[in-house]
């Protein structure tokens, strides 16, 4: 069904030619062609056939039946379809990078709340050992006075 443009001559006008997107080799196929997924003739490389633009039946020295005609405009809608569902794949791809992206953050802010509440326990303690230690003073102090007033007392 395939054929190589370069080296046979008979090319039909209603071929569709077109290049290979992995090869670059031109390619031209029968009309019938339109759409489907073929193998190239010389890299072997999946090749979507091209739906060439308002194909129609006058285009066509031989008149297409009915039937093939709507088997192309099937392909044409589906090769439709799989672009809407690449842009979708797309656009979840973008927004799941998005979220992402936003997950970073909040574990960027995460760190460093868990850093912020890690100084201020660091506080905490030091205000609680500050505290202990005022106690400690206070105690020394009140032992203290009543030696201090049994001084004052004896002299
Ligand atoms: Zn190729």
């Amino acid at each position: 069904m395939i054929h190589d443009p370069d080296t046979t001559i008979e090319i039909k006008d209603t071929d569709i030619i077109f290049d290979c997107p992995h090869c670059a080799k031109s390619l031209a196929i029968d009309y019938r062609g339109a759409g489907l997924t073929i193998k190239c003739s010389d890299c072997g490389g999946d090749v979507q056939v091209p739906i060439p633009d308002g194909m129609e039946l006058e285009d066509l020295d031989r008149p297409l039946e009915d039937q093939e005609l709507q088997i192309i405009q099937l392909r044409r809608s589906l090769l439709k379809a799989q672009d809407r569902i690449a842009d979708l794949e797309n656009a979840v791809e973008d927004l799941m990078e998005r979220r992402d992206a936003l997950e970073r953050d909040r574990s960027e802010q995460t760190l460093r709340m868990g850093s912020v509440l890690e100084k201020t326990g660091v506080i905490e303690t030091s205000l609680k050992e500050i505290s202990k230690a005022l106690e400690a003073v206070s105690a020394l102090c009140h032992t203290e006075a009543p030696a201090a007033a049994a001084q004052s007392a004896s002299v």
